[in-house]
This record gives C-alpha cells, structure tokens and sequence, in this order.
C-alpha cells in the first residue's frame, strides 16, 4: 500500500468508529436508530456490523476528518468526501445509514450508505478506488469464512440488510455482492471455500434475472448451484421478519431448486408451452443445457423430467443430448 492507501484506510477506521458514535450515542442518531430498530434490527448487529449514521449536516464529517489531520482534497479522491458542484467539499453520505463494507481481513474500504427519508438514489456506495474494487469484494466475506468453509456453503444475497438479518436468524454463511450481478472474481473467491452456493435474491423480476445470471456463472466456476425462491414481493430481509428463521430453513433453503430445475422454470417465461412450435424450440432450449452438463446421471434425471412432461420416451431425449454433443464437437 502507497501512503495515500494507508491514510485512507485510517480514514475509513476512523470514521467508521464516528458514524458508529453518531448512531450509538447521540441525538443526531436518534432518527436512524429508531428506524433500524423499527425493521427489527437488534443491538448486537448494529455491533458486530458496526453501523453507523451520517448525521444531515454538509459539513460535520468534513470537519472531523480535517480535525485528524486527513487531506481533504485526497478524502474525495478515496470517495470519503465529495465535491459539489461549486467544488466545495461536503459529507457524502449524509442522513444515511452507513455500512462498512470490509475486505476477507476486515478491514473497511468501502462504506454503503442508505436514505431514511426516501432521497435518491435509496443506496449510495463508495466510488471505485485503489482500495475499493467492489467486484473482488462480497459483502461479510470476513465474518462468514469459517460458516461457509464449516458448512461447504455459501449463501449469496442481493443485500446489506438480507445478510444483517440472516445474521440474526443464526445464518451465519451468508454474503452479498453489492449490487445485482455477481462478477467472475467473486464467484472464483466464494468456489475457494464453499462447494456450493445458494443463490437467494430477491422475489422480483430483477431478482429472478439476477439469479440466472449469476447461477451460469456459478455452474461455470465449477460450483454446486442451487437457487432459492422468495416469494413475489418480498426479499430474504422481508422475508425472515415476517415468517422468521424456522419457515426460511424449511421452506426457502431446503425448498431449492437445483440448477437444472431452475433452468426448465426459467426458460418457460418465453415460450408459450400450448403451441407446438414453441414447445419444440422450449425442448431444444432444455436439451441445449442438459447437453452441457458433466454428469451421466444428472443428464439421465432431467432427461426424463423432460420426457414425461412432453410425452416421449426416454431414448429420444437422449439421442438428441448424443446428436448436439457430436455438433458442439
Ligand atoms: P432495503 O431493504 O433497505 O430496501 P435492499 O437491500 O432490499 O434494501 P435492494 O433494492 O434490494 O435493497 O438492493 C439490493 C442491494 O443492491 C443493496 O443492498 C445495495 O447493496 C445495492 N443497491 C441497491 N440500489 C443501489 C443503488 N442505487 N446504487 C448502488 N447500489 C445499490
Ligand atoms: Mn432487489
Ligand atoms: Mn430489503
Ligand atoms: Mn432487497
């Protein structure tokens, strides 16, 4: 690390600490307390996720940080101040709540700051920077390493919150990629201690796009991929404080899809299965994906899923996995 990594670095501890304060102990804090506690998060996580708050001011962090002997101007470079457009410097994330985002050792690089008053954009995170490249980072890697290496699994949410309640519930393998698609990095960084992951993204659109996104490339990395379901409208946040922790083992963990599975669902939303032709081009859509996998006996376990549903026999299924085979060479 150059010099001006390591003065952010102390920067990011130092105001980690502050907004921590900010949100622990004073009046300026009491809003976003009481609205952490109104979505149910406990203490203990504001604690072991040291979350803080930016109070409103344009200017108290500024100050702090000035008061500490930090270069201002290099605080914007590292994104823990920004610019207006008059080019004066102000506080970046204020009246947000702010999460320390940590590297697999801890240390804070990046913070996530999100509106408690409906301001946009409803999350702000730290720019990209020579400390902070977010997609080599997951979210809680640090504190999730030894579950997921315990358990071989990894589970891997949209969100800050979906991961801070998991916590609560006593799932501690849970991480999330800050944002909605998973980069190869993190997918090679999670396939080193976890052979397989549960993709478990929000039950939206966007959720169930991310989730085939992410399941492809999870497959590619060698990982064993499953896929959760959340029902429409709520997310594993949502989710676990409604029906709590029992209900999401039982009927979210274990009620998930395998790879394969997931794909016929998914592959369903463009095709209308009453008319014929867009059954044949739905089968040959199915048939290109069980061609790719590895294993005889997966093949052969989709293979007549697929049968039964169209009413053919098993052989030609796989006559047509032998035939694509001999094109892909
Ligand atoms: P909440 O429950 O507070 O609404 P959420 O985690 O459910 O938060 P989502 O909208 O599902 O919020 O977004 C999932 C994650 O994607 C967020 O935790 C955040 O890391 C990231 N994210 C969302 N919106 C933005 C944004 N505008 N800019 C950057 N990152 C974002
Ligand atoms: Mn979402
Ligand atoms: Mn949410
Ligand atoms: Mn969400």
């Amino acid at each position: 690390l150059n010099n001006m990594d390591q003065a952010s670095l102390k920067a990011y501890e130092w105001l980690t600490k502050f907004y921590h304060h900010v949100l622990r102990h004073t009046k300026e804090g009491k809003e976003a307390y009481a609205y952490l506690q109104k979505r149910g998060f406990s203490e203990e996580m504001l604690e072991t996720f040291q979350i803080g708050y930016s109070p409103q001011s344009t200017d108290i962090v500024t100050q702090f940080l000035e008061k500490k002997g930090f270069h201002l101007q290099q605080m914007v470079s590292a994104g823990l101040l920004s610019a207006n457009e008059q080019n004066q410097i102000t506080d970046r994330f204020r009246g947000r709540v702010v999460f320390p985002i940590r590297t697999h050792l801890g240390k804070t690089v990046g913070f996530g700051g999100r509106t408690i008053s409906g301001q946009e954009p409803k999350y702000l995170n730290s720019p990209e920077s020579s400390l902070f490249h977010k997609g080599k980072l997951l979210y809680n890697f640090d504190l999730a390493r030894s579950e997921i290496r315990k358990k071989a699994q990894a589970i891997l949410f949209e969100g800050y919150m979906d991961v801070i309640s998991a916590h609560q519930a006593g799932i501690r393998n849970g991480v999330a990629s800050l944002g909605t698609s998973v980069t190869e990095q993190q997918a090679s960084l999670l396939k080193r201690y976890a052979e397989s992951v549960v993709i478990c993204y929000d039950g939206d659109r966007a959720g169930i796009e991310a989730s085939y996104k992410a399941a492809k490339l999870f497959k590619q990395t060698g990982c064993n991929v499953m896929i959760a379901s959340i029902p429409e409208g709520l997310d594993p946040d949502a989710y676990l404080k409604k029906y709590g922790a029992q209900k999401f083992k039982h009927e979210v963990m274990e009620a998930s899809n395998t790879y394969m599975t997931f794909l016929m669902e998914y592959y369903k939303k463009d095709y209308n299965l009453q008319l014929e032709g867009d059954r044949i081009q739905y089968m040959n859509k199915v048939i290109a994906e069980l061609t790719l996998l590895d294993r005889p006996m997966e093949q052969e376990h989709y293979a007549k899923e697929l049968a039964k549903t169209f009413d053919l026999s098993l052989s030609t299924i796989l006559e047509e996995i032998h035939i694509k085979r001999k094109k892909l060479g």
